[in-house]
């Protein structure tokens, strides 16, 4: 970390993360509704594959699908949503707070590169 308050030029500084979270938490819900669209068709594609193992293949198969599903939806959507979060943190918020004298400040200073 080399964020420096350019007031103080403290390197007390607490990032914010305001979108990041909102982002993240966002992301999981549409991500988790996505993917429990996708379930079904998950489930569809446990139930084939579970055929093979018979009725109680299918139902087992059908299950696992939408738990996959869901699960990997809401993992992604978060994932996604979070890393957007951050970015508008990042490139549009005032993010980083300093502990010192309580100066708010974006990541957008002069002369320090972009990660
Ligand atoms: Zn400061």
């Amino acid at each position: 970390m080399s964020t420096q308050c350019p007031i103080c030029k403290s390197i007390n500084i607490e990032t914010l993360d305001y979108c990041k979270s909102a982002g993240g938490a966002l992301g999981f819900v549409g991500g988790a509704a996505s993917g429990a669209a996708g379930a079904l068709s998950g489930a569809r594609v446990g139930a084939v594959l579970g055929m093979v193992a018979g009725p109680v293949g299918v139902s087992v198969g059908s299950i696992a699908g939408a738990i996959l599903g869901g699960l990997l939806g809401g993992t992604a959507g978060g994932v996604a949503g979070a890393k957007l979060g951050q970015s508008i943190d990042e490139r549009y918020l005032e993010n980083n707070h300093c502990l010192n004298c309580g100066h708010t400040f974006s990541n957008e200073v002069p002369n320090q590169p972009l990660r």
